[in-house]
């Protein structure tokens, strides 16, 4: 997954640490980084989630001092579980299947425990992950 740094060299996507606000650690999240100029920024896709999560570390009282991204983004996990030693022979698009039947399954347990607040919260990532799918097919276009 590579996009074109404004100085025209190729940049490519990795899960890194933020700091926010000199105090707050957020890991795996998803960045772009050019290779020449070093530039970065955050992968387009997860920005909205990564606006709500340093908004929601603002308004907290007592902020944790780590937090894990990709337990709050459906995509960062994906690329974290992409980047696992053990899955380098399985493709992105197999374990995002597999992982789309995994919340499918969680979704209908879910609603025969009734239990709307977790019906929701599938659904959110279920959306993350949906999309991601029209995100990456406007950048795997060659224009
Ligand atoms: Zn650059």
């Amino acid at each position: 997954m590579t996009i074109t740094c404004t100085c025209g060299s190729v940049m490519r996507l990795s899960l890194r640490t933020l700091i926010y606000s000199s105090k707050v650690e957020i890991n795996n999240v998803p960045i772009y980084t050019c290779e020449s100029c070093h530039r970065s920024e955050v992968f387009s896709a997860v920005k909205g989630d990564l606006t709500s999560l340093i908004e929601h570390i603002a308004d907290s009282q007592d902020e944790p001092s780590k937090i894990r991204f990709d337990e709050c983004n459906e995509l960062a996990f994906l690329l974290m579980k992409a980047s696992d030693q053990e899955l380098l022979h399985e493709s992105l698009m197999n374990i995002i299947e597999e992982r789309i039947n995994e919340l499918l399954d969680m979704l209908l347990l879910a609603k025969s425990l009734n239990d709307p607040a977790w019906v929701e919260e599938l659904r959110g990532r279920l959306r993350q992950i949906s999309d991601h799918y029209v995100i990456s097919g406007t950048l795997g276009r060659d224009h």
